[in-house]
C-alpha cells in the first residue's frame, strides 16, 4: 500500500481509489475532505499532471489549507495550481483562457460586493443601499439559477426569502446592470460562473474544450452547490463524469442563498455510471458524547439520508459532558464567555487560543462576547460572512510579485497575470488613466497578446508609454532580484514591496501592517515563489490577523469545515437560532442543520449558551437544546428558564455504554423508519 493512503481507513481508502464519477456522503468528521486530499496526493504520484486536476473548496481559506496540506504531502513541483473556490478557480480559467466566452473583456476586473452595489444602484437610479442590498441578493439568485425571468427560477429555500415585487424588479433591473458591468469591463462574482456557463451551454465546442483541461474535478462540501455550480461541474465533468464528490446532506446550510441539497440526493441521476453513495462512517474528530450529541439532532432532521457518527475508537472514554449555560442578559453571556475561556486556559496552560472558537448564528450575537474578550485582552479573530479584503496596499504588492513572476523565459509576458498587471499599474498610482488602459486592453485583444506584452507595440505618447513601462521595469527588477538572490516567497514579497515603494505603507501598527504580516506568514509557508503566485492567483489569501493566536469568533457558515478542540455555541434562543424568519420560509430544518454544524466542529469540549433577556424582549431557550439527550448534559440541566442563572457545576456522570447503545438503536430505528416513510 502506498503511503499517502497508509493513513486512510479501509472505506476511505476504497473512495480514495474508487473510479469516478463517485460521490461520498458521509458525517461530519468522517475524514471527506481527508479522503479527497490523499485521492488527489495518489492520482499525482501514480503520474497524473498536477495540472490536469481541479479541486474546489468552499472557502478560500479552506483552499490555502489544502493546497499546504498537498505541499507537505506532494512537495512544491508536484502540488497543483488549481485549488480554489469556485469563483477563484473560474477566475482563473477565464483569465487564462477565456477567449471563446462572447463579449468577455480581456483583462477584465472583479468587482467585491460593494462595488457591484454601487454599480447597481446607479444602474438602476437607487438611493437606499439596504434597499439595493437586497435587490443585489436577488439578483444574485437569478445569475446563480441561470435564468432571467423569476418565474422560472429553480426551486430552492432562497426564493422565499424574497417578495415577488423584489424579484421582479431585479429582473428588471439586471440588462441595466449588465450593460453597466460591460461599461466598465466588469464582472461580478456571479458572473465568473453564470458566463463561462451561459457560454459552455451555448457552445458545446467550448464546454468541450474546456472539459477536456481536466482529468478530474474534485468538489468538496458539495451539498451546498448551486445550481449555476452544479451545471459547471457537469459540464466541465463529461459524460460519464470525470467527478469526485464529498459532502454531507446534514451540513446543507446555503439554501437560503440558492443551494439545493438535492443536488446531492440526484448525483446518480446526473451521473448515470456513478455506483451508490460511498459511505465513511467513523468519526475521527469528536468525543463519543458530542457525537452522541449530534446524532441526535440529526434524527431529528426529516430529510436526512440515514447515516450515523461513530467514534473512531469504540472503547474511548465518553469525554465531558455538554453545558448548557443559561445567563440573564448580553453583558452576562459577555462574562461567561470570558470565564469559558479563562477556565480553560487555567486547566491546559498550553491550549493555544485558536482551539477555542464561539460560533454563533448572527453577528449581534457576538458582540457582548467580543467585548468582553477585547476587556480582558485575550486575543480575538473574527470571521463574518463577508470576509474583509486585505488592504489595497497587500494586495497590489502580491500582484506586483505575480506581474513580476510572469514573465517566461522567452521574456514573453504571460496574459494569465492581466489581472495583477492592471493592480500594478493602479496602485501606487502613476496616473495611467482608465482611457489608456482601455486603448492598451484592445489593442492587446487585437493581437492576442498579454497586457503586458502589449505595451511595447501600443501607440501611444511619450509620457504614457513612459508611465507603462516604468511599471514592467519595476517588474523586472523584481524578478530579477528573486531569481539573482534565490528568494524564498515571503523574501520575495519583501522585495516586491521595496521595489514597488509599497514597503513605507505597510509599517506595523496600522491595519495594512497586520495584514502585511499575515500575508509574509502565509507566504513563508507556500514552499516555492511559484506556488505561492499560484495560489495568490486563486485568492488563497489569508484574512487579517490570520498569523495571530487567538480566540476564533465566527459565524456558523465560516465554520464549515472546520474544527476545534473546545466550541461554545452562542444565542441559542428562538427567534436568533432557530432565526425568526426560517419558521415563516418554512426553513427550520435548515437551522437545525447550523446547529449540526455547529456541534460537530467540536473535538473535545461543546457548551451551548442561551440569554433570557435581550433588550426589551424575553428570550426563550432554543428548540434545539431540547434535542440533545438529557443524559450528556452536565448535570443534566434542562434547558429551562430558572433563577440558577449559570448551570451548576457538579461533577459529570459521564453516560454509560449501555446508555450509547440504547441512544445509538433509538437513532438508527428512528431513521429507519423515517426513511421507510420516505420510500412510501
Ligand atoms: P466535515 O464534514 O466537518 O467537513 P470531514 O468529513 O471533511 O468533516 P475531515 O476534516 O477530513 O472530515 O477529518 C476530520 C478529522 O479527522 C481531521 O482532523 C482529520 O485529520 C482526521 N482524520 C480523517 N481521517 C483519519 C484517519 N483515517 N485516521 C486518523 N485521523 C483521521
Ligand atoms: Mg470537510
Amino acid at each position: 500500500m502506498t503511503d499517502h493512503l497508509a493513513r486512510l481507513n479501509p472505506a476511505q481508502r476504497a473512495a480514495a481509489t474508487a473510479a469516478a464519477p463517485v460521490l461520498v456522503l458521509a458525517g461530519a468528521g468522517s475524514g471527506k475532505t481527508e479522503t479527497l486530499i490523499r485521492r488527489v496526493a495518489g492520482l499525482i504520484l501514480g503520474g497524473e499532471a498536477p495540472d490536469r486536476l481541479l479541486c474546489i473548496t468552499f472557502t478560500a481559506k479552506a483552499a490555502g489549507e489544502m493546497r499546504g496540506r498537498l505541499l507537505a504531502l506532494l512537495g512544491p513541483e508536484r502540488t497543483p495550481r488549481w485549488v480554489g473556490t469556485f469563483h477563484a478557480v473560474m477566475a482563473r480559467l477565464l483569465i487564462e483562457d477565456g477567449g471563446g466566452v462572447p463579449g468577455l473583456p480581456r483583462g477584465f476586473a472583479i468587482l467585491g460586493q460593494g462595488d457591484a452595489r454601487e454599480l447597481l444602484m446607479q444602474a438602476g437610479g437607487l438611493r437606499d443601499a439596504k434597499a439595493a442590498g437586497l435587490l443585489q441578493e436577488a439578483v444574485s439568485l437569478l445569475k446563480n439559477g441561470l435564468v432571467a425571468d423569476p418565474r422560472r427560477l429553480p426551486r430552492s429555500g432562497a426564493v422565499a426569502r424574497f417578495e415577488p415585487e423584489v424579484l421582479a424588479q431585479a429582473a428588471a433591473l439586471l440588462p441595466a446592470y449588465q450593460t453597466a458591468l460591460a461599461g466598465r469591463q466588469a464582472l461580478d462574482f456571479d458572473d465568473l460562473i453564470a458566463r463561462p456557463v451561459l457560454a459552455m451551454q451555448a457552445d458545446p465546442a467550448l464546454a468541450a474544450h474546456w472539459s477536456s483541461r481536466w482529468a478530474e474535478i474534485l468538489v468538496d462540501e458539495y451539498q451546498d452547490t448551486n445550481h449555476a455550480q452544479h451545471a459547471l461541474v457537469r459540464l466541465l465533468a463529461g459524460q460519464p463524469g470525470r467527478v469526485f464528490a464529498v459532502g454531507d446532506d446534514l451540513q446543507a446550510i446555503y439554501g437560503w442563498r440558492g443551494a439545493d441539497v438535492g443536488h446531492i440526493r440526484r448525483f446518480r441521476k446526473d451521473y448515470k455510471a456513478a455506483p451508490a453513495p460511498l459511505k465513511l462512517e467513523t468519526n475521527y474528530r469528536s468525543t463519543p458524547t458530542i457525537l452522541r450529541a449530534a446524532n441526535a439532532v440529526a434524527a431529528e432532521d426529516p430529510e436526512a439520508l440515514p447515516k450515523l457518527l461513530r467514534p473512531a475508537d469504540p472503547a474511548a472514554p465518553p469525554g465531558a459532558a455538554i453545558v448548557i449555560r443559561e445567563v440573564p442578559t448580553p453583558e452576562d453571556d459577555g462574562r461567561a464567555a470570558l470565564a469559558w475561556v479563562q477556565a480553560l486556559r487555567r486547566r491546559l496552560p498550553e491550549l493555544p487560543w485558536r482551539e477555542c472558537a464561539v460560533l454563533v448564528r448572527a453577528g449581534f450575537v457576538a458582540e457582548p462576547i467580543l467585548a468582553a474578550l477585547r476587556q480582558a485582552s485575550v486575543p480575538v479573530r473574527l470571521v463574518t460572512d463577508r470576509e474583509p479584503e486585505p488592504p489595497k496596499e497587500v494586495l497590489a504588492t502580491v500582484a506586483w510579485l505575480r506581474l513580476a513572476m510572469s514573465r517566461g523565459d522567452g521574456g514573453r509576458w504571460d496574459p494569465a497575470a492581466d489581472d495583477a498587471f492592471r493592480r500594478a499599474c493602479a496602485f501606487p498610482a502613476r496616473g495611467i488613466g482608465g482611457a489608456l488602459f482601455g486603448r492598451l486592453r484592445e489593442h492587446a485583444a487585437a493581437g492576442g497578446l498579454a497586457l503586458a506584452q502589449a505595451v511595447a507595440t501600443l501607440p501611444a505618447t511619450p509620457k504614457e508609454r513612459q508611465g507603462l513601462e516604468a511599471v514592467l521595469g519595476v517588474a523586472g527588477e523584481i524578478a530579477a532580484g528573486v531569481a539573482r538572490r534565490r528568494l524564498g516567497p515571503a523574501d520575495a514579497l519583501r522585495l516586491a514591496a521595496e521595489a514597488s515603494e509599497i514597503a513605507e505603507r505597510l509599517a506595523p501598527g496600522g491595519r495594512p501592517g497586520q495584514a502585511w504580516a499575515a500575508m509574509l506568514q502565509a507566504a513563508a509557508e507556500a514552499g516555492s515563489v511559484a506556488a505561492y503566485c499560484d495560489g495568490a492567483a486563486l485568492g488563497a489569501m489569508p484574512g487579517e490577523a490570520e498569523a495571530t493566536d487567538a480566540v476564533q469568533v465566527m459565524t456558523l457558515h465560516r465554520a464549515k469545515g472546520l474544527e476545534f478542540d473546545h466550541v461554545l455555541l452562542a444565542g441559542l434562543e428562538e427567534g436568533v437560532w432557530p432565526h425568526w424568519q426560517a419558521e415563516q420560509q418554512g426553513a427550520i430544518a435548515e437551522e437545525r442543520r447550523l446547529f449540526y454544524v455547529g456541534v460537530t466542529r467540536a473535538r473535545h469540549t461543546l457548551q451551548l449558551g442561551w440569554v433570557r433577556q435581550r433588550r426589551d424582549w424575553a428570550g426563550k431557550p432554543s428548540r434545539f437544546l431540547a434535542e440533545i439527550p438529557k443524559a450528556l448534559l452536565q448535570g443534566a440541566a434542562a434547558p429551562r428558564p430558572s433563577r440558577a442563572g449559570t448551570a451548576p457545576a457538579r461533577p459529570v456522570t459521564p453516560p454509560s455504554q449501555a446508555e450509547t447503545d440504547r441512544l445509538v438503536a433509538e437513532f438508527a430505528a428512528r431513521q429507519a423508519a423515517r426513511a421507510a416513510r420516505a420510500a412510501r
